[in-house]
């Protein structure tokens, strides 16, 4: 289980995120909805602690456990183990451009967790091989599409072995036609039993691997439930007004 508790963050005077509130059991698709500003792409990345939360917290039970309590200041040796349990997934990929796809799906393991580089390897191989790339290892970036490109950022994030994957709509910058090859590498995920937040607009998708839709609003959690009932029996206004929209 993963336990995330009343996360705040504030910028500059405007608090964007007012207490956030998420369980997610292990093996879950979470999928979070919602207008644009509503805080998403800012909880994802509290989650992570790329931004820094004034208040909340995070939890990890399992083998390993491990509780962050972002008012306590949490310090570098929490944060790195908050970000080896946590691979994220960027909407506009970060690819390192002058490594090649394997050498970016090497560097987590190899340069932050010091593994053997030779295991290393034949993971980052395997990793390309799940995600439809295996033919394409030797690449740059520049050489790939943008849906081939994310797919090699799945792959990087996949490689540390994460508990949580976080993607932040991984699929908003890719040309229409691409992004099929993306839900679908992320669908296969979902069924191999990753456990993931995924902040998308894609309704189908949410409708097809989530588990539990969040939708949020004003940076807080308006609703969740599962997808065919929160989309066909929408409880609050704000639900329904914002699926209207987006229909
Ligand atoms: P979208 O769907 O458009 O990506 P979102 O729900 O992901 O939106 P966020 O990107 O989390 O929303 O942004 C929420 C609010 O926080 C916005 O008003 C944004 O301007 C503000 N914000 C985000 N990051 C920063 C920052 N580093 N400094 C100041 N304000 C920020």
């Amino acid at each position: 289980m993963i336990t995330i508790r009343n996360i705040r963050k504030t910028f500059g005077g405007n608090t964007i995120l007012r207490g956030i509130d998420l369980d997610i059991a292990k093996g879950r698709v979470v999928v979070i909805l919602g207008p644009s500003g509503s805080g998403k792409t800012t909880l994802l990345r509290c989650l992570n602690a790329l931004e820094m939360p004034e208040q909340g917290s995070i939890g990890f039970d399992g083998d390993t456990p491990l509780h962050i309590d972002f008012a306590r200041h949490p310090g570098k040796a929490d944060i790195l183990a908050l970000r080896r349990k946590s691979g994220m997934v960027f909407q506009q990929y970060n690819l390192f451009p002058h490594k090649t796809a394997l050498e970016n799906v090497m560097e987590g393991p190899v340069a932050v967790q010091r593994r053997p580089a030779a295991q290393a390897e034949a993971e980052a191989r395997a990793l390309l091989e799940k995600v439809g790339l295996g033919d394409k290892t030797d690449l740059y970036p520049f050489q790939l599409s943008g849906g081939q490109q994310q797919r090699v950022g799945i792959a990087r994030a996949l490689a540390i072995r994460p508990e949580l994957m976080l993607f932040d709509e991984p699929t908003s910058a890719l040309d229409p036609e691409l992004v099929q090859d993306v839900l679908d590498t992320m669908k296969a995920l979902a069924r191999e039993g990753w456990t993931m937040i995924v902040v998308t607009h894609e309704i189908k998708f949410a409708m097809e691997a989530a588990d539990v839709v969040v939708v949020m609003d004003g940076g807080v959690v308006v609703e969740q439930g599962a997808p065919q009932e929160l989309f066909d029996n929408p409880k609050h206004e704000r639900t329904r007004s914002f699926l209207q929209q987006i229909r």
